[in-house]
């Protein structure tokens, strides 16, 4: 590291995201994206923009994405704060509400990484509470949680990398017994089976739920994601990002994330052959001799008694399917696996099945 970085630089301990190859013939099951696109609808907006959606400045409010938004959830334009991909939402949120000196910030020990590598760039302290045997977030662990003020709580519901989703009442206890601090509930994989804790809102204004198009909208590759909190909330994530003099997002993302929320029979119809798809894939694993972790994300977290999930997913990549394993404890004999299409799911366990054979 250069002498010219500051400590905190040398400290950093960067995100590593899945990888993105571009080769041919390559079955991209790493990093949970939709498997069909997004609607039609997008793409046709965004050939429709005018020339002065490209020779001004973006709607810096973005307000006609907010408004589709709150219309779309029920609740004020004032309570949406709108942002490039749900990661650059995060991060205003660990800027602006979790930076309290010491007092920390409370999350799963297995939960999504990236919120570790905020509070290391943020100079926010960790405290992480152990998932439960089973995996799931043992919400009694929350209730009241030690120090008795942490600087907030964060977690995902589902759970990623897990698939395993809380319900709306256990999210409730969690935000009515922390009502000093925010509870952001990250909620990207929510549209695959769980339900969103927006409508606990009116009752709890301490919850910040987060949302991305990257999944359920197939739209990861525009960058669009929101949160939604109460106005105090949102006032102050719109301060933090005028100070960053930040455009939320550029004006053609605008144009297309409304098209995409606003095609709502396009957006049910595949969420639900992604679920669907997942419940095929985990019948599937299971007959190949894998546990599957109940999963209500586009992606699975499964595990073989008999053969070990680094050779696996090492395996697996010599054959053109990148699926993604984790060298964590506790979780390292776990292979996530994205849900794709009925071929790619025939592809995954066909392979699975002639590398189990060869190697028993
Ligand atoms: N939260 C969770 C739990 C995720 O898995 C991801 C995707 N890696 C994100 C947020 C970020 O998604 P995006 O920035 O594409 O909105």
């Amino acid at each position: 590291m250069s002498r010219y970085w500051s400590d905190h630089v040398a400290d950093l301990s960067p995100y590593t995201p899945g990888e993105q190859p571009r080769l041919d013939n390559l079955l991209k099951l790493n990093t949970n994206e939709h498997p069909f696109g997004p609607s039609p609808r997008v793409l046709a907006a965004i050939k429709a923009a005018t020339n002065d959606n490209l020779r001004l400045y973006p709607d810096n409010d973005a307000m006609a994405l907010r408004q589709t938004v709150s219309t779309l959830h029920g609740v004020d334009t004032a309570q949406v704060f709108p942002g490039n991909g749900s990661d650059e939402v995060l991060a205003h949120i660990f800027n602006g509400l979790f930076r309290h000196g010491d007092r920390p910030l409370v999350m799963p020990d297995i939960t999504y990484s990236f919120y570790r590598t905020y509070c290391k760039l943020y100079g926010i302290a960790c405290q992480t509470i152990p998932l439960a045997d089973d995996y799931s977030i043992r919400v009694s662990d929350y209730a009241g949680v030690q120090p008795a003020k942490p600087a907030g709580i964060i977690f995902s519901n589902p759970n990623a990398p897990t698939g395993i989703a809380l319900s709306l009442a256990d999210i409730r206890v969690i935000a009515l017994a922390n009502p000093d601090v925010p509870v952001v509930v990250d909620e990207a994989y929510v549209d695959f089976g769980a339900s969103s804790a927006i409508a606990l809102l009116s009752e709890c204004p301490n919850l910040v739920v987060v949302h991305t198009l990257s999944k359920s909208r197939s739209l990861a590759g525009l960058r669009v994601g929101y949160a939604v909190a109460s106005k105090e909330i949102v006032d102050g994530l719109m301060r933090i990002k005028d100070s960053f003099n930040s455009y939320p997002l550029d004006s053609l993302a605008q144009v297309g994330a409304v098209a995409a929320l606003q095609d709502t029979a396009y957006f049910d119809e595949t969420r639900n052959a992604v679920i669907r798809l997942r419940e095929a894939l985990t019948q599937q694993l299971k007959t190949l001799g894998f546990q599957v972790l109940p999963s209500q994300a586009n992606f699975v977290f499964a595990r073989h008694s008999e053969h070990d999930a680094a050779a696996l997913s090492r395996m697996l990549r010599a054959h053109g399917i990148l699926v993604r394993h984790f060298s964590i404890a506790r979780i390292d004999q776990f292979l996530r696996i994205t849900i794709g299409t009925q071929a790619d799911s025939d592809r995954l366990c066909n392979t699975l099945s002639e590398i189990l054979l060869k190697t028993h």
